[in-house]
């Protein structure tokens, strides 16, 4: 099933490649479990204001997609099987998907936990051309990872990304500097990047429904439809020049959890007793990987969908459940709801280092006793499941 579509004649100078794994938390529950292989499986928040998160391909079939309630997907593809997130298990196969890319080149930038762009103009001498490269990444996520992936191999981040696009399913697509323009052309210009609802009226109001439309545009009557900044950026790409480059990071440091109520909480305990869940969730996270964080948020959605956020920093790193729960609690408090309506509580830790022992040193008497009881909380959550501690929580 591997579509493997060169368009380009030579792939000279396209170094950048744009990796994205196919369906990822669907395809890391097909490894695990193959028989769901070939059917329709959708990931997702199975509650009743759940969202889809992931889609096989045959589930796609139905017209289930990303984003969309998981009732409504129920209703298009009642046959398939609804699995939900399981975001740890997302995260390790992740992890083990960045450091395939990291073989390759140092050059990195993680989007999000299953695409990245890669630099690989370093790897060239040592394994060849940009597509032998991207053959050799498909080729490690297909057997020693057992995920598929498309590749997208370009001179230019956004031509890499829209070719992994177009290679979809596991597939792989070069576009030559040379065809770039072309490939560009007969584009909708909203298919351009920064170009957001606003602008794509301004665009139509002008005549352009394409890209090609859109570099030939004049440049003095797209600044004033548009700005000078935004004019400028979009005749650039339009005319497929995008001098951004790889910018390598380490994939997102913050670990958050968060959760939609089947029906509104309206009470401080009920709201302080689910912060306690997050926050059992999150710090145990931060324990599992043996790291810790400096930085707490709080998001709230209520009933009418304003959603807020609040977030504060600590003097020291931690990654004890009460630590984090107090603070939660404190960013609660602070916001002095009344009669609220909530809908949905994350929370989420930023600043996440190492932990590294020494750091105990610098630990209270009484943070060192939460730590005690937070090892003794791991163990049975190992044993028995987290359902298991959400039972224990007393607090609030
Ligand atoms: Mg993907």
């Amino acid at each position: 099933m591997v579509a493997t579509a060169a368009l380009a004649e030579s792939d000279a100078g396209c170094t950048i490649l744009h990796v994205d794994m196919d369906a990822f938390f669907v395809s890391v529950e097909v490894r695990r479990n193959p028989e769901l292989r070939g059917l329709p499986v959708v990931v997702g928040g199975l509650g009743g204001r759940g969202v889809v998160c992931s889609a096989s391909y045959p589930a796609r079939s139905f017209g289930v997609r990303s984003a969309m309630p998981t009732g409504q997907a129920r209703r298009l593809c009642p046959q398939a099987v609804f699995l939900p997130v399981d975001a740890a298990a997302y995260r390790e196969a992740s992890i083990a998907v960045m450091s395939v890319f990291g073989e390759f080149t140092p050059v990195v930038e993680p989007l999000s936990l299953d695409e990245a762009f890669l630099d690989v103009s370093g790897a060239l001498r040592r394994v060849g051309s940009p597509t032998v490269i991207a053959q050799q990444i498909r080729a490690r996520m297909a057997q020693q990872l057992s995920l598929p992936c498309s590749v997208g191999v370009a001179s230019t981040k956004f031509m890499a990304k829209l070719a992994s696009s177009r290679a979809k399913p596991d597939g792989l697509l070069v576009v030559s500097a040379a065809q770039t323009v072309e490939f560009l052309r007969p584009l909708p210009a909203h298919a351009l990047w920064g170009v957001g609802p606003r602008t794509r009226a301004a665009l139509e109001r002008l005549g352009i429904a394409t890209v090609g439309e859109l570099a030939e545009y004049p440049l003095a009557g797209l600044r004033h439809a548009i700005g000078a900044a935004a004019a400028s950026g979009l005749h650039e790409l339009a005319q497929g020049r995008d001098p951004r480059r790889v910018v390598p990071r380490s994939a997102d440091k913050s670990i958050g959890a968060e959760h939609t109520f089947a029906s509104d909480l309206t009470t401080g305990r009920e709201l302080r007793r689910e912060l306690l869940a997050l926050s059992e969730t999150v710090a145990r996270r931060l324990r599992d990987g043996h790291h810790q964080a400096r930085t707490v948020g709080l998001k709230l959605r209520f009933a009418d969908f304003a959603t807020l956020s609040r977030s504060q920093t600590l003097p020291h790193p931690t990654s004890g459940t009460q630590r984090i729960y107090d603070v939660a609690t404190s960013l609660l408090d602070s916001l002095a709801l009344d009669k609220p309506r909530v809908r949905l509580l994350g929370l989420r830790v930023e600043n996440v280092s190492a932990d590294a022992t020494g750091a105990q040193l610098e630990l209270g008497e009484a943070e060192r006793g939460w730590r005690e009881a937070d090892a003794a909380a791991d163990a049975v959550a190992r044993k028995f499941g987290p359902a298991a501690i959400r039972r224990l929580g007393g607090i609030g």
